[in-house]
């Protein structure tokens, strides 16, 4: 027998789905702004899984990795619970922005609290209805505004259950990082809730091979976590390459980026991943990697200032293995047939 679930006033019995509006504040125009939850009860008990986008607001690749997760079929036999906040940070997605009107980093508030910053609140409000509901969570974002990620997850590897998490979602590269000041990952960490983070495309951007690739990612975790059946087509070649450190090549000099280094790519120390010229293509001056490793982050930005960050390539060892994962990765592909089969309708976004 499932247990009682109760958010915002509204009572959702076991094997039944409901929407929440979690009051947030008043627009100055005296406007109600509140955050829309979605919460979906199988028959049986199980884990309570949150999925969160746009904690950041203008990072909205993973609102459309909600909606497709919200049109599976599979979630009719779902055991356990499902919370998805497809936008969490509503005045920063209204005004696409990556922070609050406040101008604070929601992921620098938390824990937050009742009488602090408007983020603050919003944090508490998180931490409250949503993480205190749940056991385990998936937090979604992409790159900043004009910079794209390599899909990837990231989380402290260090802890049992989010390092299970991190390896089922299935995508080729998996970054260790450390609990970064007043972010949900931490704050969710202190009360017992594993998370893990999502990364992929770039800000105010739908990119389909990200969407498809979060999508059979929290599927997976879904059926590791025994929420979900089917089984999980990941084979040992599958397995991700766990990164333990990362580092942003800077721009040498001011003037206009040609990137040659695409996201996936791996490179060797020394190798050119740009060139920097002025208009006149006076002056040119390439950009070379600091090590090696794997291109997971770059800015789409020709224009650059010296200092810049332009590549985020994380180190790793054992190139083999990464050449075979990366070069099997394939967001597209079918071999996931449970979810591909059920999104087949869908024209993907170009
Ligand atoms: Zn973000």
């Amino acid at each position: 027998m499932a247990e009682a679930f109760q958010l915002g006033g509204v009572e959702v019995p076991a094997g039944t789905r409901a929407s929440v509006d979690l009051p947030i504040t008043d627009l100055s125009t005296h406007t109600p702004i509140t955050m829309p939850v979605v919460v979906v009860r199988g028959r049986k008990p199980g884990p309570r899984l949150f999925v969160c986008a746009a904690l950041h607001g203008d990072e909205i690749n993973g609102v459309e990795i909600i909606r497709r997760l919200l049109q599976l079929s599979a979630l009719k036999r779902l055991r356990g619970t499902l919370i998805a906040v497809p936008i969490v940070n509503v005045l920063g997605f209204l005004s696409q922005s990556r922070y609050l009107p406040d101008r604070r980093d929601l992921n620098r508030c938390f824990p937050g609290s009742h009488r602090g910053s408007l983020a603050s609140r919003l944090a508490r409000l998180f931490l409250d209805e949503i993480v205190d509901r749940s056991t385990h969570g998936i937090d979604l974002h992409t790159g900043a505004i004009h910079r794209d990620n390599f899909p990837q997850i990231r989380g402290n590897l260090d802890e049992a259950e989010t390092e299970r998490m991190a390896r089922a979602f299935g995508v080729p590269v998996v970054i260790n990082t450390s609990y970064r000041e007043g972010s949900l990952r931490e704050a969710a960490a202190e009360r017992g809730v594993p998370v893990i983070v999502y990364e992929a495309g770039e800000a105010l951007r739908f990119h389909e091979p990200s969407v498809r690739a979060g999508v059979k990612g929290v599927v997976r975790v879904m059926r590791a976590l025994d929420m979900l059946t089917g089984k999980t087509d990941l084979k040992d070649r599958r397995a991700p390459l766990a990164i333990r450190s990362s580092r942003w090549v800077r721009a040498p000099r001011s003037g206009l980026l040609r990137s040659v280094s695409p996201l996936g790519s791996q490179v060797k120390k020394g190798d050119v991943l740009g060139v920097i010229a002025d208009p006149f293509g006076k002056n040119e001056v390439e950009v070379t990697a600091a090590n090696d490793g794997i291109v997971i982050g770059k800015t789409n930005l020709p224009l650059v200032y010296e200092g810049d960050g332009l590549f985020h390539v994380a180190r790793h060892e054992g190139t083999q293995v990464v050449a075979r994962s990366l070069d099997e990765f394939d967001p597209e592909s079918d071999y996931e047939s449970g979810v591909t089969s059920e999104l087949a309708d869908e024209p993907p976004i170009v």
